[in-house]
């Protein structure tokens, strides 16, 4: 099919970030990243000081968002640039995520980037990694997955990342912090995190990142 899609879906920490980019690899596919998309959107609206829950605020600004998504041509690393600033690491903290699920949350906000997540649809493919991908950015989508993983599980995860950075982090804020914002992405009105009813399911509670890609391989070979 022309401009093939493959939704990645699930909560935070469930391994579907490292599988896009192996699978992008593999397949020479682009990747959109649209929980970045939240992200970045949450650190303007501290910028520009609007308030989380302003969505009369929040909507022209998620309309003019401007942000690059770029790809280092020597690292091949991305990099996430908002209003000329180099944002890539920041947006990765905690907090930040915390803030992108409330933003995420508005319904009107979400209307506003659905353009912008839509024309991430290239011909050579894409690899598409969020909460709805499957279920209403991409519902044509050919293959749809959703991965998951206890919580317990993914709060590990995250310590061991933000750890690894040096950031002063404790497993047991980080399992609260990842318990809230499932709640709130999963009980939102809009949107809310659900697998798509023809999307298949992976748990990756007992697997490591290979095992995980090795698991996508075999699905995707199977399906053609
Ligand atoms: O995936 P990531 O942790 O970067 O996403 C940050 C937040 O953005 C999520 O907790 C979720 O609330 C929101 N999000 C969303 N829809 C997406 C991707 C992310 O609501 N497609």
């Amino acid at each position: 099919a022309s401009m093939p899609v493959i939704t990645v879906d699930g909560p935070s920490g469930s391994g579907k970030g490292t599988v896009c980019r192996l699978l992008a690899e593999k397949l020479n596919w682009d990747v959109l990243d649209s929980g970045a998309i939240y992200r970045v959107l949450s650190l303007a609206a501290l910028h520009h000081q609007i308030a989380l829950d302003n969505e009369e605020a929040l909507v022209p600004l998620a309309a003019n968002l401007d942000v690059q998504f770029l790809i280092d041509p020597v690292t091949k690393n991305g990099r996430v640039i908002l209003e000329g600033e180099d944002v890539t690491t920041t947006i990765r903290n905690e907090d930040v995520g915390a803030a992108a699920s409330k933003v995420a949350a508005l319904p009107r906000v979400r209307e506003a980037l659905l353009r912008r997540q839509r024309a991430f649809r290239t011909e050579a493919g894409l690899i598409a990694d969020g909460r709805d991908m499957g279920t209403v950015i991409f519902p044509e989508a050919e293959i749809k997955l959703y991965l998951t993983a206890s919580a317990e599980e993914r709060a590990n995860r995250r310590f061991l990342e933000l750890n690894g950075r040096g950031l002063d982090v404790t497993l047991s804020g980080l399992l609260e912090d990842i318990k809230a914002r499932d709640d709130r992405d999963m009980n939102r009105a809009v949107a809310p995190l659900v697998p798509a009813s023809d999307a298949i399911t992976i748990d990756t509670s007992e697997l490591n990142a290979e095992q995980v890609f090795a698991t996508v391989v075999e699905i995707l070979e199977e399906a053609v």
